[in-house]
């Protein structure tokens, strides 16, 4: 379970600037397809569409064959694990930043989903700098800290979809691999759209999409595209 379709989708912001100018294609459930393409291209608009942060202006999207506006809020956040560019925290401890939305999860559970995010380290403490659970002052987490907080999140509610915007983009190149690594067994089985600047991230994607100015300008596999470039 778990096919997205985007059929001709359209989108603007704002009325006089479309961004997405009927945009059609397929993540398979289980598969992972990648977007790339240059800032401004409309990439993350994909995603909100996706977690309907926003509504298409035109055209559809659809989980297994139904269009996402039948479906439930509720029911769509639990079915997406969403790793956003800018992750927003709550001013609560990580370990409830982690839990967010899987409140049936064991302390082991959570840490465990820390572990594999390499955020193990951080779990008592506030992402703002506060006071925390231990009394501790909590440290201002920096970008790549988040993004891992909110990777952890995604690896404990382990959706059928998982949308991931530039996941790694804000973690240092080597912590970038081995979070690469994690995801990617996360990833395994589960319909993947994966939002990406370098081809190099994203090599085992089933097909990339390249998209330039809300179309469609090439798409294949990696070493289809490789090939073309
Ligand atoms: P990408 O992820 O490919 O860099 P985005 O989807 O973030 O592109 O943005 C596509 C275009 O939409 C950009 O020109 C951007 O300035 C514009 N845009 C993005 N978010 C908004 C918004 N909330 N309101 C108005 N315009 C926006
Ligand atoms: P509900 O209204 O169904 O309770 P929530 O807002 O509590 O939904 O969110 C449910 C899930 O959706 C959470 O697990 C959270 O990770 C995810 N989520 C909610 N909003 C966002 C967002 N803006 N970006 C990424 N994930 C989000």
């Amino acid at each position: 379970a778990g096919t997205v379709r985007f059929e001709d989708v359209q989108f603007s912001y704002d009325p006089e600037r479309p961004i997405l100018k009927g945009l059609s294609f397929e993540v398979p459930a289980g598969k992972t397809v990648a977007i790339v393409g240059p800032s401004g291209a409309g990439k993350s608009t994909i995603s909100r569409l996706l977690f309907r942060l926003y509504d298409v202006s035109g055209g559809k999207i659809t989980i297994d064959g139904q269009n996402i506006r039948d479906i439930t809020q509720s029911s769509l956040r639990a079915s997406i694990g969403m790793v956003p560019q800018d992750t927003v925290l709550f001013n609560d401890t990580i370990r409830y930043n982690i839990r967010y939305g899987r409140w049936d999860a064991t302390d082991a559970e959570v840490e465990a989903a820390a572990a594999m995010a390499q955020i193990d380290g951080f779990i008592r403490m506030s992402p703002h700098g506060y006071e925390t659970e231990v009394g501790e002052r909590g440290l201002k987490l920096s970008g790549g800290e988040k993004q891992r907080v909110a990777i952890a999140r995604t690896i404990l509610k382990g959706p059928p979809i998982l949308v991931l915007d530039e996941a790694t983009s804000a973690l240092d190149s080597h912590t970038e691999r081995e979070i690469q690594d994690q995801l990617e067994k996360v990833a395994r089985g589960r319909t993947s759209l994966v939002i990406a600047h370098r081809l190099s991230t994203i090599v085992g994607a089933d097909e990339i999409i390249v998209l330039d100015q809300g179309r469609i300008s090439e798409r294949g596999t990696h070493s289809q595209l490789l090939a073309a470039n």
